[in-house]
């Protein structure tokens, strides 16, 4: 953890405002936390992995957001796939593909378009050579910067079917950018497949929904943690006033206790949000130019109410900002 505090005072933080302006390629971020393992955070020593647990991970997050959130949630995405690769992936699928995932050689991002409720959006039927995939995953980071996608499609019987695709446009994957309040950086995309093949070998896994929820809430709590790193660096520009820093401990231990999660993840949003226009404030006229952070951060904190959101957040959120 010591190390990471180090990097994201001295790379991250140092970089944020040239990312953030596109002057800086975020990639170089992302190579040098590839250099120091964290790639491989939350993947088992015997895989060539940290083994960071459940109980830090959220941790290493809120310290690597603190630094950038542009690169954490990219980080994010291939830390979620390489976990389910690791986790459920077959001795032959582990082996071809973990060490790489580890070490950062390989770098996935993710596309869980096949898990969202409701009519499926992104589809996959077999083939004689693998499957095809149809549909649309909307919200796709890291585009340029993965070279596989951690893509969820739902079958004919609504299960929900796991695989890393190449992430290389063709005439069956087509990319669409798009152009965001902050972290563009993050080179978020619409990815469209249509009739995508994809070989048999790059299967992951398939999981019920009911499976699927199971991972809903450490999910919840590393999302949450992405809105305590900007809140962290809002806190320390508000000159680590002691009040500020109590709430932020408080919206953390809300976090932890992991109940109520889609409540405490709304707080802990809503508190971004108020403590980044108080650095603004505290910050006077400097604090709206480009390159300056209490902008920036007030840009990502309106980012993180939306990002990884669900009904339960965004009724909270709403209850929140109306009275
Ligand atoms: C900047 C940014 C970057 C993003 N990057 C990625 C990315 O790299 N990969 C990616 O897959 N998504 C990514 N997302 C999508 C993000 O997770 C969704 O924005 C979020 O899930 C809710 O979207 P929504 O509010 O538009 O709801 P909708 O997209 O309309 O979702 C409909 C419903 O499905 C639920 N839902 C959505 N996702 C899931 C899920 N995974 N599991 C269970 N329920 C779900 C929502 O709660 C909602 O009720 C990104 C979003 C943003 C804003």
């Amino acid at each position: 953890m010591e190390l990471a505090g180090r990097l994201a005072e001295d790379v991250l933080y140092a970089n944020a405002a040239a990312v953030d302006t596109g002057r800086r390629d975020l990639g170089r971020n992302l190579d040098v936390l590839a250099r120091h393992g964290f790639y491989g955070s939350m993947l088992p020593p015997e895989a060539g992995g940290l083994g960071v647990d459940a109980g830090t991970a959220p941790q290493l997050a809120e310290v690597l957001a603190a630094g950038c959130l542009s690169t954490t949630l990219t980080l994010g995405q291939h830390l979620g796939i390489s976990g389910t690769v690791a986790a459920k992936g077959s001795p032959e699928l582990r082996r071809r593909w973990l060490r790489g995932l580890a070490d950062g050689r390989i770098r996935s991002g993710a596309a869980f378009t096949g898990a969202m409720p409701g009519p499926p959006r992104l589809t996959v039927r077999e083939t004689s050579a693998g499957y095809r995939l149809e549909g649309t995953a909307p919200w796709v980071s890291g585009w340029g910067m993965v070279h596989v996608l951690g893509t969820a499609a739902r079958d004919a019987e609504d299960n929900i079917v796991w695989f890393l695709v190449d992430a290389e446009e063709s005439a069956t994957l087509r990319v669409q950018p798009h152009r965001m309040l902050a972290a563009d950086a993050t080179n978020t995309v619409t990815v469209e497949f249509t009739g995508h093949p994809v070989p048999a070998d790059r299967l992951v896994t398939v999981s019920t929904r009911a499976e699927h929820a199971e991972g809903e809430p450490f999910l919840h709590r590393l999302n949450g943690a992405l809105a305590l790193g900007v809140a962290r660096r809002c806190v320390r520009l508000l000159d680590d006033d002691p009040a500020w820093a109590a709430e932020l401990d408080s919206c953390r231990a809300d976090l932890d206790a992991m109940k109520d999660l889609e409540v405490a993840r709304a707080r802990a949003a809503e508190f971004a949000v108020r403590a980044a226009t108080a650095c603004v404030v505290h910050g006077g006229s400097s604090a709206v130019l480009a390159d300056s952070a209490p902008q920036r951060l007030l840009r990502e904190a309106g980012l993180l109410l939306v990002f990884a959101s669900r009904p339960g957040i965004r009724e909270e959120l709403m209850h929140r900002f109306e009275h």
